[in-house]
């Protein structure tokens, strides 16, 4: 499979350090995904490399300039056509579902605006899609595109090893995982419960099914009511 390229578009390149731990330091080192950050103010035309101006109509902050992120985008974009996505409050709420969707292309542009935003006629010119990581406003784009990243590189086939799957954490079928124990089989009194001592595959895959729906009813009703139960899904559901 070949490699899934981000190109990031930023005032504060140095601020994805973090990428480079871990599980998605690891899958940069296998080749498997690539971080590319582009700094914007790199291509202000100005002599003192400003990027921002005050906005027509007044009122307070900063604007980014259209022409800096324009040049910037180009310089990564060339005559393709990759995926640019603006980082925003205003945008479609990141999801595992829009994750895995996005873990199929193979290139994205990320762009990651600051102060009070960007300048609208370049994200009109560029942008395809505006992605939001929750309902609440950040200082900048770039700890949005840094959560974007990360879940949609686990979402790549080959990031996560064996012992790693994606398909039975939170939120990929629409329900919360089970409980995770780990040694002791004790602690402060409190016992890991005995189906998972057993060894017996089958008991434990129906009691892990089990606790992922209890516990999705118990924390988030709002997602149980929309995820695809089956039969024996709503069996146990009447039975607990
Ligand atoms: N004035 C903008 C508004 O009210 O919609 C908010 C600007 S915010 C202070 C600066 C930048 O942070 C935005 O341009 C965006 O790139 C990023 N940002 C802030 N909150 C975000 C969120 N929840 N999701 C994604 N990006 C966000």
């Amino acid at each position: 499979m070949n490699k899934l390229k981000f190109s990031v578009l930023t005032l504060f390149p140095d601020m994805f350090a973090p990428l480079k731990e871990s599980i998605i330091g690891r899958a940069s080192e296998k080749g498997l995904v690539e971080v590319d950050c582009v700094n914007i103010r790199d291509f202000s035309a100005d002599k003192r490399r400003r990027v921002d101006d005050y906005p027509y109509g007044a009122g307070g902050g900063m604007v980014m300039q259209p022409q800096p992120i324009y040049d910037a985008y180009k310089s990564v974009a060339g005559d393709d056509r990759p995926l640019v996505i603006y980082l925003s409050p205003q945008g479609r709420v990141l999801s595992q579902k829009l994750a895995r969707d996005l873990s199929r292309e193979e290139h994205i542009i990320l762009l990651c605006g600051h102060y009070e935003g960007v300048d609208e006629r370049v994200l009109e010119e560029i942008v395809d899609m505006e992605v939001s990581i929750g309902d609440y406003v950040l200082t900048g784009g770039e700890l949005p595109a840094m959560v974007l990243i990360d879940c949609v590189s686990r979402m790549r086939e080959g990031v996560l090893d064996s012992r790693e799957t994606a398909e039975t954490e939170s939120h990929y079928d629409g329900l919360l995982e089970y409980p995770q124990y780990t040694r002791p089989p004790e602690f402060m009194g409190r016992a890991v419960p005995q189906v998972l001592l057993g060894g017996n595959h089958k008991e434990i895959e129906k009691w892990r099914r089990e606790q992922s729906l209890l516990r999705t009813r118990k924390k988030r009703p709002d997602l149980l009511k929309k995820a695809v139960l089956s039969d024996e899904d709503k069996k146990i559901l009447e039975k607990l």
